[in-house]
């Protein structure tokens, strides 16, 4: 493994150890960590940020969007609790990052992007990496995917003003929602919805966090909301 990845699995297993109050644990698990060592993080970042693309901090891939801090999507996956048969939802695929990170620890992974550009650059780099078990698809994600639920684990790599609710509806009995929520600007906490098997929720919350708003299309504009 070369040095500067090997720097960032140091720097995300220092960070879990920082902020092992928060997050109740000292380790993430070795499954999700090996995935993170899987994943080529230079493959997702443009050319003239290549030499800081395994720097533990989130950065800048055009259309005002991020690509995630390391230490965030290990964490957010983790809370996940992936098995190998498992079906993902992430909601906000920008560059792909965290998508192909989900791709390594579960059977399928359903990704939802409302800019088109970002959408397109994600399967590119899939199709390098030769992902197989990612469908992709350009929209509102607030409405989840329908079609294919309900989902094992549900991720949103946004932050939203309340949880949504097809989102919910949309988990399966003893799955795992992981969501950002508060305003942009704002606090926002990284949540943890557990569904149970009797389809009681528990919510709880994890750590405060920094991210990119989830835009609600419908509400913003409900012009183009009346053509759909
Ligand atoms: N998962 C990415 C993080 C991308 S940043 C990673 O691995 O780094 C969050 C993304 O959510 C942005 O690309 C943004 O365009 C997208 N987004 C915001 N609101 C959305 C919505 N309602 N539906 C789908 N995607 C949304």
């Amino acid at each position: 493994m070369h040095n500067d990845l090997q720097r960032m699995l140091t720097d995300i297993k220092n960070e879990v150890h920082f902020t092992r109050s928060y997050i109740g644990r000292n380790a993430l698990s070795e499954r999700v960590m090996n995935a993170m060592a899987e994943v080529p993080r230079d493959e997702f970042v443009p050319d003239h940020l290549k030499h800081q693309a395994f720097d533990n901090c989130p950065l800048p891939i055009g259309y005002h969007q991020t690509i995630s801090q390391p230490y965030i999507v290990a964490l957010m996956t983790d809370l996940l609790e992936l098995k190998p048969d498992h079906k993902v939802l992430e909601i906000g695929t920008g560059c792909g990052y965290q998508t192909a990170v989900l791709a390594r620890l579960c059977a399928e992974v359903y990704t939802i992007e409302r800019i088109a550009e970002l959408s397109h650059m994600a399967i590119d780099h899939f199709i390098k990496l030769q992902y197989r078990n990612i469908v992709t698809q350009i929209g509102n994600g607030y409405q989840g995917w329908p079609e294919h639920a309900p989902y094992d684990g549900i991720v949103v790599t946004a932050s939203a003003s309340h949880i949504p609710e097809p989102l919910i509806e949309q988990l399966k009995p003893g799955g795992n929602l992981v969501i950002p929520v508060g305003l942009p600007q704002m606090h926002q906490e990284l949540l943890l919805l557990k569904k149970d098997l009797h389809e009681e929720l528990t919510v709880d919350s994890i750590l405060p966090v920094a991210f990119v708003p989830l835009i609600d299309d419908k509400i913003r504009h409900p012009a183009h909301h009346t053509l759909q």
